[in-house]
This record gives C-alpha cells, sequence and structure tokens, in this order.
C-alpha cells in the first residue's frame, strides 16, 4: 500500500543527495513530486528516471521573484503542494569568525534561510487555504550542538528549527503539520561543495548515513497519522557521538 497516495510534494535541492533520494521515495510512495534545483541537467536526468509522477523546475532558492513565480505558473495536477521539503541548502568552508569569506557566509544565509523563507511564503498559503499539509525543514546537528569550524553555517541550521517551531506555534488549529530534522554525518555531495574539493572523503573508516537513510526518516514522518506532527528530529549514524568536556589548559 503505498503511502503517499494522493500527496504533491514540493523538495528543493533535488539535483544531489537527500533532495534527490527523497523524490523518488516519495514517488516510489505514489507522490507526485515538484523537484527543483538549479542544476538543469541532473533535473532532466531525475524526470526520466522517475517519470510523469515528477515534474522537474531549474530554480535558485535564493531568487524570491523566481521562486513565487515556479510557484504560481504550476500546471494543475501539481499545484495543490501538501508537502514542503525545504532540503536545498549548503555549507561553505570551515574557517572560524574572524578569517572566514564574507562571501560565504552570505551565500549560505541566502540559500539556507532566505531560501526556506522564500519557498515557505509561496507555499504555505495553499496548504492554509486547503487546511492540509506539511513542511519539512531539512537543519542540521549543527544548528543543534555547538562546535568549531562553521559559526555561520550551524546558526543558519539553528534559524531553520526556530522558524519551523514558530510557524508550528502560529498555525495553531489548523491542519498542516511542521517538521524540522536535523540530520549528522551523511555521505552526499555536502562536503565536497562545502571544500570544493571532489576528492574529498570525510566518510572514510566509519558508516555514515547514505541519503536514501535520511529520506526514509522524512517519509517515516510524514506517514504518520495526520493528527500527529512530529517536531523535530534528530538522526546521526551510530559511529557518530558527541564531544568530550573540551578545556584549554596552559597559558591564555
Ligand atoms: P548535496 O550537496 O548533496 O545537495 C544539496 C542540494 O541543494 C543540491 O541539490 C543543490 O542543487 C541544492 N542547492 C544548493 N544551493 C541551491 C540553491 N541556491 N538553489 C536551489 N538549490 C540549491 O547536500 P545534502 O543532500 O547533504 O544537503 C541537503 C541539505 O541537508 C542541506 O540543507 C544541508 O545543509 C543539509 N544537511 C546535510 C548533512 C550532511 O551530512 N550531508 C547533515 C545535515 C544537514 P544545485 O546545486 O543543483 O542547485
Amino acid at each position: 500500500m503505498p503511502k503517499l497516495d494522493g500527496e504533491i510534494a514540493f523538495v528543493t535541492g533535488a539535483t544531489a543527495g537527500f533532495g534527490e533520494a527523497v523524490a523518488g521515495l516519495f514517488v516510489a510512495e505514489g507522490g507526485r513530486v515538484v523537484a527543483s534545483g538549479r542544476r538543469a541537467d541532473r533535473l532532466e536526468k531525475l524526470r526520466s528516471r522517475l517519470g510523469d509522477r515528477c515534474l522537474t523546475i531549474a530554480l535558485d532558492v535564493r531568487d524570491r521573484h523566481a521562486v513565487e513565480a515556479a510557484v504560481s505558473s504550476l500546471p494543475e495536477d501539481f499545484a495543490e503542494i501538501s508537502i514542503l521539503v525545504n532540503n536545498a541548502g549548503l555549507a561553505l568552508g570551515r574557517a572560524p569568525a574572524w578569517e572566514a569569506d564574507i562571501d560565504d557566509w552570505e551565500t549560505m544565509i541566502d540559500t539556507n534561510i532566505k531560501g526556506v523563507l522564500y519557498c515557505t511564503r509561496a507555499i504555505m498559503p495553499g496548504m492554509v487555504a486547503r487546511d492540509r499539509g506539511h513542511v519539512i525543514n531539512v537543519a542540521s546537528v549543527a544548528g543543534n550542538h555547538y562546535g568549531p569550524g562553521g559559526p555561520v553555517y550551524g546558526a543558519t541550521k539553528s534559524f531553520v528549527t526556530q522558524f519551523a517551531m514558530n510557524t508550528r506555534a502560529d498555525l495553531k488549529g489548523r491542519n498542516v503539520r511542521v517538521t524540522s530534522i536535523s540530520p549528522g554525518m551523511s555521505e552526499t555531495e555536502f562536503d565536497i561543495v562545502r571544500t570544493g574539493d571532489p576528492d574529498v572523503d570525510f566518510y572514510e573508516g566509519f558508516k555514515a548515513m547514505s541519503a536514501d537513510d535520511v529520506a526514509q526518516v522524512l517519509l517515516d514522518v510524514v506517514a504518520l497519522p495526520p493528527h500527529v506532527n512530529v517536531n523535530t528530529v534528530e538522526v546521526m549514524p551510530l559511529a557518530q557521538t558527541f564531544g568530550p568536556r573540551l578545556v584549554h589548559r596552559g597559558p591564555p
């Protein structure tokens, strides 16, 4: 029995990683998917793999007007979006705040924060009007725990969770669910984008999560009965855990 019969999902960042896996799984579960991302060639391949129940749109989530135009011009059989997966995002660099490239910060803020805002603002009115929907924001463990090597990336992901839960509070009394999912280390193109090194391998020697693992978590959250709202989920590979008490000993 397909779990997403009758559902229409709008998935951002569907040209790779989690978004691509979510698009495939949601179509396999009987849903229809509007899959978006910037790379048109990847979208074309996705469309031929997934067939007619997948509509692809080349879209940069940083472009507010393009997001609004894409959502308002969806064909009838994809127009009534019932699931929004705000997944498009990236980390750039690992430099501390006093050395980081400000352009990298701007790109992360524009993509991870403003992209989520634009897509939510464009799609949520339809969910509210139909009194039916589920928004899932992809945050990160980096937004839940303090740590070195990416002060702005983690902060953008804290925003994503806070925005999701504040929005959920505003939706009181309506049949629109909101979930923020915070994955840990997952083997996608994320670290290639982060470092700019196509050969980077952070996953050697342990079993990271796959994009399919994370897509399964999203499906499980969506497939719960409509009166059940999973607020936040944090999910890590078993091999990843928490740090010890870190103290600098010695002269300041
Ligand atoms: P990938 O790099 O594999 O995929 C990222 C996706 O985001 C691509 O489809 C990319 O498409 C899209 N994207 C990036 N910028 C834009 C943009 N401006 N407009 C539209 N789409 C964009 O990474 P993941 O699948 O791992 O990442 C997905 C989400 O999960 C991100 O938000 C990431 O921060 C988060 N995350 C990842 C973790 C990991 O360990 N992998 C852990 C925790 C969270 P295109 O380039 O074609 O536009």
